[in-house]
């Protein structure tokens, strides 16, 4: 038999499409944005696996880089911060009150303030407190308008005389007052200011009631860009320190803030076809002219939204390519052109990321299909190998139990 020589293997990230985050472009987004802000406390809201950029990565960069505050939305995900010996403070806001779910139970042992809207969460958290046996810290949320979220006004004087009773009784310790906008995304809206004046009552209202909540806090991103007088004691960054739009007028590079994410591809086939031939599935399009196609390695399974067909978001060796016919599951056509001198097989096609660079940027993707960045970069599927470009910060082993943590 003949001696075959041992095949010379790559990563498969760089064979197939991948997600590059750039942790330092995060780490200078919140330095930017603390210089706008007067609040004493930053947020970093690492919700939906740090907005698809990778939970522990975009929190260990944000408090190396000046957050003091980590928010989620998911209990779960606030328990993982705590896994990876993180123990700044932890904000989780959403989750369904049951005496009986250890979710709860673990997040108020692992010290994650959460977040609290009814008097019927309060009955089941301070359950749970007795057992873990040390007070529930919570922010109390007043619904000024989102109606999503937290107690309407109406409701707010029984949520508060009930909350100062059970800090009596050592079950619940009030951290904090906060709110979420109906108008985040529209700073100038004359209901934000209206939201914010019903908000200042509320908080009057507690502290007559004898809470002494230490944080205030109601501005997301758009507000913290544009609104300084909504900053109260602490600011919820999401999607800037990401650098996205978090407003359709506030443009990221003006505000020094730029994308941390970028997929690319590389190009898998590129083929000549002649005039009148049809692509991909029902051949929605068909070419008026001999061109050149090449097939790109994503598909809907990994977050391609179809609506981008026929949109020029591709960029290849430098130039920006229409995409050609239905985007299937896995892999969708670009149009090359009628000459696609210089481009080939293994060529890397950047789908979005820094616009500085020429390429769309997410912000581009979702205007193509009716919406915005965020929708874009979150339904980045998991599969999609995540490639850590520049790190901030020394990445320790992760600890299997956090330290206690220390307030
Ligand atoms: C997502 C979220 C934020 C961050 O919003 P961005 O617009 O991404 O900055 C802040 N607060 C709450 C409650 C959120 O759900």
């Amino acid at each position: 038999m003949r001696r075959i020589a041992p095949l010379e293997t790559a990563p498969e990230a760089a064979l197939s499409g991948q997600v590059s985050v750039d942790l330092s472009a995060i780490s200078d987004n919140i330095k930017a944005l603390r210089k706008r802000t007067d609040a004493p406390h930053f947020m970093a809201v690492v919700k939906g696996n740090g907005y698809g950029h990778g939970l522990i990565d975009v929190a260990r960069t944000a408090l190396d880089a000046g957050a003091d505050w980590l928010g989620t939305a998911q209990l779960s995900e606030a328990v993982a911060l705590r896994r990876a010996g993180i123990t700044v403070p932890v904000l989780s806001w959403l989750y369904l009150a049951s005496q009986t779910s250890a979710t709860i139970r673990e997040a108020l042992e692992h010290d994650v303030d959460v977040s609290l809207g009814s008097v019927r969460q309060l009955e089941v958290l301070a359950g749970i407190a007795r057992h873990v046996g040390r007070p529930a810290v919570v922010h109390l949320e007043l619904d000024s308008g989102l109606s999503r979220g937290g107690a309407r006004k109406e409701d707010w004087t029984g949520l508060v005389a009930r909350a100062r009773a059970a800090e009596k009784d050592g079950t619940l310790k009030v951290r904090g007052i906060w709110t979420h906008l109906a108008w985040a995304d529209v700073p100038a809206h004359p209901g934000n200011a209206a939201a914010v004046a019903e908000f200042e009552d509320a908080v009057r209202e507690a502290r007559a009631a004898g809470l002494e909540p230490q944080l205030r806090h109601v501005s997301s991103s758009a507000n913290i860009l544009d609104r300084p007088e909504f900053h109260f004691d602490m600011v919820r960054a999401g999607l800037a320190i990401y650098g996205l739009a978090p407003a359709d007028h506030l443009n990221p590079a003006d505000f020094g803030l730029r994308p941390a994410l970028t997929v690319t591809a590389p190009l898998v086939m590129v083929k000549k076809v002649p005039a009148g031939i049809g692509v991909s599935y029902e051949h929605q399009a068909i070419t008026h002219e001999p061109r050149y196609l090449g097939l790109i390695p994503l598909g809907y399974a990994d977050g391609i939204p179809k609506g981008i067909s026929g949109r020029s978001l591709v960029q290849i060796a430098g130039r920006r390519v229409p995409v050609i016919g239905k985007v299937c599951m896995d892999q969708f056509m670009v149009d090359l052109g009628p000459d696609a001198a210089g481009i080939d097989v293994g060529d890397i096609a950047v789908l979005f990321g820094d616009p500085a660079s020429g390429a769309a940027s997410a912000d581009d993707w979702g205007a193509a299909i009716g919406s915005h960045g965020d929708e874009i970069i979150n339904r980045i599927a998991p599969r999609l190998p995540r490639v850590y470009q520049s790190s901030a910060y020394e990445c320790p082993d992760y600890q299997e139990e956090a330290p206690s943590h220390v307030r």
